[in-house]
């Protein structure tokens, strides 16, 4: 099939590099020279996304935030002004459910279809294709979807109409939020407490305290290997997404609200750039007071 593919960071340039594997034709926009090695593997630079988007029958956007989600799509030169009648749509950035309804009604209204196909795994998951992918639009617009999220990812979940997806994405973030924290707590508490935090780690493996989390994040904060991954900035985006949706909903969710501000912090400490699992520093920064 014809791809576009709008979005090549941590994320967008390996599952691009699976799309051009699995023999699609992949058109793609901002081609810095970190992603040149896509061009070289087969894929096409054009210089703007209307011109990605001519050129194509799906359009896969991996995008920082809502802002340039909607640069993209309805900016000058952007997605809506070279559309293909027909043509799909899938945002795989991690964005507003609120304003991703909106972004789906402007689009389906063109005559294309919209899916909001959000993604965890992590930098890991998407080298390896082992993406959890979490969908929001209509039944058919998700069966379109499909073969395509399937060379990018595992585990494949309609969960509603469109905006779903993105309210999955952000319930997701939550809990790795909340469970960055609190991993980062306990091995912080393990040192101060004398006890050796990668034992302790090991210790807790395989019981109820045992997630991804401990594993990845644990290993990481214990060897201080904070090079992104997943940047600080970008995790506080999510959380304030939560937080908006609380707002929006008049609900309490007050341990997300706190990692929230945790996460603001550290990027006011100058920590906003490295992986989500440098959120233990804070906790140095505390002690050393
Ligand atoms: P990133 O900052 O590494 O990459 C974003 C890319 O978008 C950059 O290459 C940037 O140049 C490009 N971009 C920005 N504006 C553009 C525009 N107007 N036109 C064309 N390209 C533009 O971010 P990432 O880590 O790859 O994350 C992308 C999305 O995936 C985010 O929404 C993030 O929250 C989500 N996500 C990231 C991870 C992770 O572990 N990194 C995991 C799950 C979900």
């Amino acid at each position: 099939m014809k791809i576009g593919f709008i979005g090549l960071g941590i994320m967008g340039r390996p599952m691009v590099g699976h799309l051009i594997a699995a023999g699609h034709d992949v058109f793609l926009h901002r081609v810095k020279e970190v992603s040149q090695e896509l061009v070289t593997a087969g894929g096409i630079a054009l210089d703007s996304a209307a011109a990605v988007a001519s050129a194509s029958e799906i359009v896969i956007l991996m995008l920082p935030d809502t802002s340039d989600v909607e640069g993209v799509l309805f900016g000058k030169d952007g997605v809506a002004s070279g559309l293909q009648d027909g043509a799909l749509v899938i945002d795989m950035s991690s964005i507003s459910p609120v304003e991703t309804k909106v972004f789906a009604e402007r689009i389906t209204a063109q005559g294309a279809d919209w899916v909001d196909a959000p993604v965890s795994g992590g930098e890991a998951g998407a080298k390896n294709a082992a993406l959890t992918i979490m969908c929001g639009g209509t039944e058919a617009a998700f069966a379109r979807a499909m073969p395509i999220l399937e060379i990018m990812g595992k585990r494949i979940t309609h969960i509603g109409p469109s905006g779903d997806g993105q309210v999955a994405k952000v319930c997701n973030q939550i809990i790795v939020g909340l469970t960055i924290e609190a991993v980062a707590e306990a091995l912080f508490l393990a040192g101060k407490a004398g006890a050796d935090p990668s034992r302790v780690r090991e210790a807790l493996l395989g019981g109820f305290a045992d997630s991804t989390i401990l594993k990845v994040h644990g290993e990481r904060m214990i060897d201080e290997a904070f090079t992104p991954g997943f940047r600080i900035n970008l995790h506080r985006k999510d959380m304030g997404l939560a937080v908006d949706a609380a707002r929006a909903l008049d609900v309490a969710l007050p341990n997300t609200a706190m990692v929230h501000q945790l996460m603001g912090a550290a990027i006011g400490r100058g920590d906003g750039d490295l992986d989500h699992s440098a959120m233990i520093r804070n906790l140095q920064v505390l002690a050393s007071g």
